[in-house]
């Protein structure tokens, strides 16, 4: 669409001023020039309704009627699609992340509804393309969350002790490549065991900065040990270089900008990072940033109900 590797909010507003214009941009991101296909039943003919129902189609096989909004990530959405798109233009371009108390300003909508937008947002930053990682590979893990004792009495989970209240992240990442990192349980070999086989290419070289033993792990990659100071290893920062920046991003968008994460919608904060870093980088074209988006965009719907459980708004 443009060979600049950067454009300005300015020049994003040229490029989609209205929703006629959003709605045509999706609807080419979607189905490119190969013609639409129903989302219900995969059909490849289906006809435009007219007169004011522009962007609406109906099959012509199971007859339903669909729009580029149906199983996406803007489906049952009352924000116009324009909206929608400067949205996706200041996650992907702002980074350290933004609040959605800036962005409902930035849009001129409530801040709920920009709360409900980015979570939508981040589902399809997750895991995108099944590509292997390999050659060096780093892994680190982290935990996230507050102390149980700073907490409201009433915010206080009760059994337990150590790391209740906490979430472990792990994090791989290619050395200077690609990463993702994902919310687990517990920091288990059983746990990240299958975790290893998805993600890393056998036979890479991994490296880490943890002593355990790599049960059923070591034949199938070379492991190698980073040996710092236990001390450095506590404070869960990572000493294996690449996958700090992860956390480091992640702590200064959970520090300086949502001030804290809702343990419960952690895995898409990390997703959001995580994408940042890996289609962040400033030579690669805002547009093609905000392409890897859009690939993630369609065939998946997330419920408001499922997001915001008992109605509370935090980040
Ligand atoms: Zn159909």
């Amino acid at each position: 669409m443009n060979d600049k590797t950067t454009i300005s909010y300015y020049e994003l507003t040229k490029l989609v001023p209205d929703k006629m214009a959003a709605l045509r941009l999706l609807e080419r991101k979607r189905w490119g020039t190969s013609g639409r296909i129903c989302p219900f039943c995969g059909h490849r003919h289906s006809c435009a309704r007219g007169g004011t129902r522009a962007g609406y189609y109906r099959c012509c096989r199971c007859h339903k009627e669909f729009t580029v909004r149906t199983a996406s990530i803007f489906e049952r959405s009352h924000i116009p699609l324009d909206k929608w798109i400067l949205a996706i233009y200041m996650m992907v371009t702002a980074r350290k992340g933004i609040s959605s108390l800036q962005l409902s300003k930035e849009l001129s909508i409530r801040q709920n509804s920009a709360w409900f937008m980015m979570h939508r947002i981040r589902s399809s930053m997750g895991e995108r393309g099944n590509a292997f990682l390999q050659g060096i590979v780093e892994r680190d893990e982290t935990c996230i969350g507050g102390k149980e004792s700073n907490k409201h009495k009433r915010k206080r989970l009760k059994s337990g002790r150590g790391s209740i209240g906490k979430s472990a992240v792990v994090g791989i990442r290619r050395r200077k490549g690609r990463g993702f990192a994902k919310v687990v349980p517990n920091t288990k070999m059983q746990t990240f065991r299958p975790m290893m086989y998805k993600t890393v290419l056998l036979g890479s070289v991994v490296n880490t900065d943890d002593f355990r033993e790599y049960d059923g792990l070591s034949e199938q990659y070379q492991y190698k040990t980073v040996n710092h100071s236990a001390k450095l290893f506590v404070d869960a920062m990572a000493c294996t270089n690449g996958i700090e920046s992860v956390w480091a991003v992640l702590n200064r968008g959970r520090y300086g900008i949502f001030h804290q994460f809702s343990l419960k919608h952690l895995q898409r904060y990390v997703d959001e990072f995580a994408f940042r870093l890996n289609e962040g980088s400033c030579k690669i074209p805002t547009l093609e940033r905000m392409d890897a988006l859009f690939n993630g965009a369609w065939n998946r719907h997330l419920d408001y109900s499922s997001l915001v459980g008992r109605g509370e708004l935090n980040e």
